[in-house]
């Protein structure tokens, strides 16, 4: 387990906290910055959620207080300058802040990052990271349980099943093990309701988004091999269905369904840059190859944001770099 001492000092020492995640986040990113600011609420901490994107309708039910706020740089930018730490949770690089990243690099806060990927940037004074753990939320789950005296209460266990939920693919994934399984027991046992958690977030679909899947998964084309996928979803294909940006979240996995399939890639044009996601099975490091593009992840799960680029040259050149994962070659 990381050793959470310096992380206690560091909140006894101050006062006022920004919390701060990853650009369209999911429910790891939004369950964990509820929990922590419950966690520093009751410590009569000042604290703050800020985010580049706005929360995902699906996750709203999380922020039932609605504390957490879309960052708008005149209102506030002097928070971050002036505020005594800077938690960012679930992301290794604070390009992936956005429109908040300049800011914050310039801010005089401590910065401290907690976070489950590998290979993090250099960018802050304090990292709490195991890349082991399925979640930025099960990392969360230990520090709160460390640190507090009571056991843990229905609205941190909520917002921590979440993370660990989704981060998991629903209890699947490689980090699924027999101590996850534990803690979970843990927050049932707090009163979480399995049934409804999973309605909130994956049942509650707008027709928008089924019928954009439904482009997506037309979209499909596999490689010679038949052991690469790869779904193309375009700007129009947005707006003819009326759909968002958080509503593409889960469709690449869709491409590892097919049998044969051990890479799945997922092109997303967007305004100004095509968003790639990655998915692999077994040992086919996907955040290597995102890497490549200035991306970053999990071995079985990466992702990469492409500004200016033509999305069929784009894909041209992953399709070619992921080959040589393919062959082993990398
Ligand atoms: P997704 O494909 O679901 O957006 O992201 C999958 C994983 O890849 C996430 O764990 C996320 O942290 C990582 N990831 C996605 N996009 C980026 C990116 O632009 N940069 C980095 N460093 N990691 C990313
Ligand atoms: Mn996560």
């Amino acid at each position: 387990m990381l050793n959470f001492k310096p992380l206690n000092k560091i909140i006894a020492k101050n006062n006022s906290f920004l919390i701060t995640t990853h650009v369209n986040p999911d429910a790891d990113a939004i369950g964990s910055e509820i929990a922590l600011s419950i966690f520093l609420r009751r410590l009569n901490k000042e604290v703050r959620i800020i985010n580049h994107s706005e929360t995902p309708y699906f996750l709203k039910f999380l922020d039932n207080k609605k504390v957490i706020e879309k960052y708008d740089e005149s209102q506030h930018s002097s928070i971050i300058a002036n505020c005594d730490v800077i938690i960012t949770l679930d992301l290794n690089a604070l390009s992936r802040t956005v429109s908040m990243e300049e800011n914050i690099r310039k801010s005089k806060a401590l910065k401290v990052c907690i976070d489950h990927h590998t290979d993090p940037e250099d960018f802050t004074e304090y990292l709490f990271i195991d890349p082991d753990l399925s979640s930025t939320g099960e990392i969360l789950f230990d520090f709160i349980k460390e640190s507090s005296e009571e056991n843990l209460n229905y609205d941190l266990a909520l917002p921590i099943y979440a993370a660990i939920l989704t981060d998991t693919g629903s209890f699947r994934f490689d980090r699924t093990t027999p101590r996850l399984h534990r803690i979970t027991a843990e927050l049932l046992e707090a009163g979480v309701n399995p049934q409804w958690v999973y309605r909130e977030i994956y049942e509650q679909g707008k027709q928008s988004r089924i019928r954009l899947l439904g482009r997506a998964l037309n979209s499909i084309k596999l490689n010679e091999t038949g052991e690469l996928a790869y779904m193309k979803i375009l700007n129009i294909d947005l707006n003819e269905t009326g759909a968002d940006e958080a509503d593409v979240d889960g469709f690449v996995n869709y491409c590892l369904s097919i049998k044969g399939v051990k890479l799945g890639i997922l092109f997303f044009e967007m305004d100004d840059e095509v968003k790639i996601s990655f998915r692999s099975a077994g040992n086919i490091p996907v955040n290597k190859l995102a890497a490549e593009f200035n991306g970053g992840g999990h071995i079985n799960a990466s992702g990469a944001r492409v500004e200016n680029a033509g999305i069929d040259e784009l894909i041209n050149k992953v399709l070619k770099s992921a080959e040589k994962y393919l062959a082993g070659k990398n």
